[in-house]
């Protein structure tokens, strides 16, 4: 028997003053060994579906707050296909205008430090990071702005600055550099498994499973159907399924979510030479045309190019780089890393991002039931989010307040 909202309001800690759960512990979590399970139901009281950053640490919270969670991914945490399962991604905490998510960022920071010093796993590696222009532009002008109101450390450099503090770097043709030196990469793949160990160990479930919505009654979701056949239920669902979210609700979501294809390249670096590497080199951002990441733990120097449109399908598509695009990127490395030439390309990847239409995370009730949320819409920047939207998504299924202006947001629309 699953049970209500009212419930599971009760459960989480939420329901107004003398209503109360029998039997419910909801002092600090304990590992599962040692925990007894009290419960109305042998239904987990939240299913996630979706072990990606979103997902995972989403579980995580719920699970910290003493929820019974069961996780479900259909190809396991930081699998191949998925948006979380690259090498790294960047942690910068300028993002133009959007003030929001600078503040996100720098508690992210803290979270990213704080977890890799619980978990006793290295899962940053310090880069700083440095977005190059021919000209200042609209965006640049708004991270400063932004930078300056919030303290956050930046400079600015000319061509004179950048070929004097980074000589691997060419600076034909740019005219401003800023560089914000606190910025960092994380270790992504590796953080979504460590994430995913850490929810198991504080008693969380993990299952391998291809999950579809399930049963329905009026403005409830019963349970999820695994491709088993085997249905799960549990008092609230959350879909953080990333890329899939299309595909998981199509006449929601197909038109609201894009998922367009980025090849990612790694190109060796000269043998015995550190100069690109993460100690030496900054993450470089040239937008819109590519970004680089210095070479962490031998994959090479990883350039990601912008530019397609083309959509895919994360769970078919085959994961091969065309040769006009290895061209491209080799022309780029060629003209940017001129030490570079000729170095051959070591690694690939193919990637795919779930843009929402104005690129804003989306948190939100599924419109036809009071116990589906939408977790997803990382547009290209989620995944240094991971540990916030955890916290944040965590509060809107306990029904917790959250800022009224960050829901509105990240709520379904268009
Ligand atoms: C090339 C590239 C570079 C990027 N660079 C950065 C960066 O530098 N910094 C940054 O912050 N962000 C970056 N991003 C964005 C970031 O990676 C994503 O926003 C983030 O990883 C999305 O996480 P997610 O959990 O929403 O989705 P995913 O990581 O895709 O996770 C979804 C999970 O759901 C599972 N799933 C899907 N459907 C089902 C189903 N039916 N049943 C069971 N399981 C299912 C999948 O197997 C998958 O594991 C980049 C993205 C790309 C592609």
């Amino acid at each position: 028997m699953a049970i209500n909202r009212r419930s599971f309001l009760s459960i989480a800690g939420l329901a107004p003053a003398g209503v109360s759960f029998a039997g419910f512990d909801a002092s600090p979590v304990k590992p599962r060994s040692d925990q007894p399970v009290l419960r109305a139901s042998s239904a987990p009281d939240v299913v996630v579906v979706g072990a990606g950053v979103f997902g995972a640490f989403t579980a995580l919270r719920l699970r910290e707050r003493g929820l019974t969670v069961v996780l479900v991914d259909a190809y396991g945490p930081g699998n191949s296909r998925s948006s979380s399962g690259g090498e790294t991604r960047s942690l910068r905490v300028g993002f133009d205008d959007r003030e929001l998510y600078f503040h996100w960022a720098l508690k992210a920071a803290e979270y990213w430090r704080t977890f890799e010093q619980e978990w006793k796993r290295q899962l940053i590696v310090p880069t700083g990071s440095l977005e190059i222009s021919a000209r200042w532009t609209q965006g640049m002008e708004d991270t400063k702005r932004i930078y300056e109101r919030l303290r956050v450390p930046f400079e600015v450099l000319g061509p004179d600055g950048l070929r004097q503090r980074w000589p691997q770097i060419n600076p034909d043709g740019i005219e401003v550099a800023m560089y914000e030196p606190g910025a960092f990469l994380i270790k992504a793949r590796e953080a979504v498994m460590a994430s995913v160990d850490a929810f198991q160990e504080k008693g969380g479930t993990l299952r391998i499973a291809q999950a579809q919505p399930g049963n329905t009654s009026g403005r409830r979701m019963e349970n999820i159907r695994l491709a088993s056949g085997e249905r799960l239920s549990a008092s609230q669902i959350v879909f953080a399924c990333g890329p899939w979210l299309r595909k998981v609700f199509p006449e929601l979501l197909e038109s609201r979510i894009s998922t367009p294809r980025r090849e990612v390249i790694f190109f060796g670096t000269p043998a015995g030479d550190e100069r690109f590497g993460s100690s030496y080199l900054p993450v470089v951002l040239e937008p819109p045309r590519f970004f680089t990441f210095p070479n962490v733990e031998g994959r090479g120097l990883k350039i990601s190019i912008g530019g397609t449109s083309q959509q895919i399908d994360p769970d078919n598509v085959e994961r091969f780089v065309p040769a006009d695009v290895v061209k491209k990127a080799h022309d780029l490395m060629s003209l940017r890393f001129p030490d570079l030439k000729g170095q051959p390309v070591v690694e690939t990847r193919v990637c795919q991002y779930e843009y929402t239409a104005d690129r804003h995370f989306l948190v939100d009730l599924h419109p036809e039931y009071d116990n589906v949320w939408v977790v997803g819409g990382g547009s290209g920047h989620g995944f240094k989010h991971g540990p916030m939207m955890g916290e944040y998504a965590a509060d809107r299924i306990m029904g917790r307040a959250t800022d009224r202006a960050v829901d509105q947001l990240f709520r379904l629309r268009g």
